[in-house]
Formats: structure tokens, sequence, C-alpha cells
């Protein structure tokens, strides 16, 4: 399979098509190859509209959802990011080619494992990775630019908003179990501005700050 054109198709009919303009987010989504974060026999889907599974009961994110996210970070290379959810890593990748230092936290240890290898052997040296719950946020690393959560979440988790810099950002799917509209809010003098868009579907965000386990 080329690879390489069955991305540079995705980014014109899933991404520039749906309003994705940002010229680094659209130069990251052509370059980062997808399959890697996915297992060998499932490649052929790799750059389908979809999310889709990865075990463990999560998912890869939909790529429209990667780049819209990115997007909403409004990155300009120097921030220090906190991720919560690696789930594959692929977002983990898209984010560390475009800012100085990515933690990212996920709470399955075996996910966060094969993120870990593919990080590592497509030579990403600015990624930390950490297993437990990313709603308590990672302390010892704040404060960050940006945070981003990757899973539904019924209400931005209080340690975070802690750990978020004056005039930084954090982006969050809020809403119920099956369904959320993503936020992206912006801390001003201690207080979140809000402002809401795309309407989505993440896997719930499990932990102290989320949903409780089933
Ligand atoms: N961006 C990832 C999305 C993975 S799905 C990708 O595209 O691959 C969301 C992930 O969040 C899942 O792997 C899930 O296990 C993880 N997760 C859920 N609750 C969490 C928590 N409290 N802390 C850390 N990770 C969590």
């Amino acid at each position: 399979m080329d690879f390489e054109k069955l991305r540079d198709e995705m980014v014109e009919n899933q991404l520039v098509s749906r309003g994705i303009t940002d010229s680094r987010v659209l130069h990251v989504m052509r370059k980062v190859p997808r399959h890697l974060f996915m297992d060998e026999s499932t490649w052929y889907t790799a750059y389908d509209d979809l999310a889709f599974p990865i075990g463990e009961g999560q998912t890869i994110s939909q790529p429209y959802m990667v780049a819209i996210m990115t997007e909403l970070l409004a990155l300009k290379g120097d921030e220090a990011i906190l991720e919560i959810g690696t789930g594959s890593g692929y977002q983990t990748a898209i984010l560390a080619e475009l800012s100085k230092d990515v933690y990212t936290i996920e709470r399955i240890q075996a996910l966060s494992e094969k993120a870990g290898e593919v990080i590592k052997k497509l030579g990403y040296s600015n990624v930390h990775l950490k297993v437990g719950d990313g709603t308590l946020g990672w302390p010892e690393a704040a404060p960050f630019a940006r945070i981003v959560i990757t899973a539904g979440t019924p209400e931005t988790p209080e340690p975070l908003i802690e750990q978020l810099s004056e005039g930084g950002i954090i982006l969050a799917p809020v809403g119920d179990r099956f369904s959320q509209q993503l936020l992206k809010a912006m801390k001003r003098k201690g207080k979140l501005s809000k402002e809401y868009h795309t309407p989505c579907v993440f896997v719930p965000l499990v932990g102290k700050y989320g949903w409780k386990a089933d």
C-alpha cells in the first residue's frame, strides 16, 4: 500500500475539505505514519475517516478530530503540553512535532507501553510517558501551556485547571458518556473563558475527576 499517497488523500478529502487551514497541522498530518500506531492487520483502514479499535476497549481518534484539536491548540513550538489519554500515541506524535515537550498520561499500561515503542522507533525524544490517572495531572512537570484531554469527560478536572499556565489553553470533549462537545478554554486571571466547538464522541475519561470505572 502507498501510505504516503493515502495520507495526502486523507489530508485533502477529510481535513482541507472540512476547513482545517493551519499549514503546520496539515504538514504533520501528511507526515506522521498513522498506520504504525495500529495493529498491522488493520493497516488497510489507517487513513479512513474513522476512529478505530486499538485493543483494551479503546480507540485511535479519527484523523479529523486529531487535526481540529491540534489546530485549536494554536501551537507555536515552544510549549510544554500535557495530554491525557495516550491511547495509540498518534496524537502524541502529532503534538511532539509541533511543540517543545509532550507529557502524556495513559491509565492502561499495555497501551502506554505500545505507544512508547512506536514513539521511540519514530525518534521523538521530547515525549514523556506516564501510566496513571491523568485527571490528577502531572504536578511535578507543571505548569503546562496547553492541556489536551482525548477522552470524554463530564467536566474539566480541577487539578488540570490548576496545572494550566496563565494564558494557557485546555481542550476537552465535555458531555455525557456517549456524546460530547469539544470545549476550548483559556485561563485568564485564574478563570476559564470557554468556547464550544464541534460535537464529538470519545471513549470515557475514567478517573477521580472523570467517570467512575464500570
Ligand atoms: N489520542 C488517542 C485517543 C485514545 S482514546 C489516540 O488517538 O490514540 C482515549 C484514551 O484515554 C484511552 O486509551 C483510555 O484508556 C485513556 N484514558 C481514559 N481515562 C484516563 C485517565 N483518567 N487517565 C489517563 N488515560 C485515560
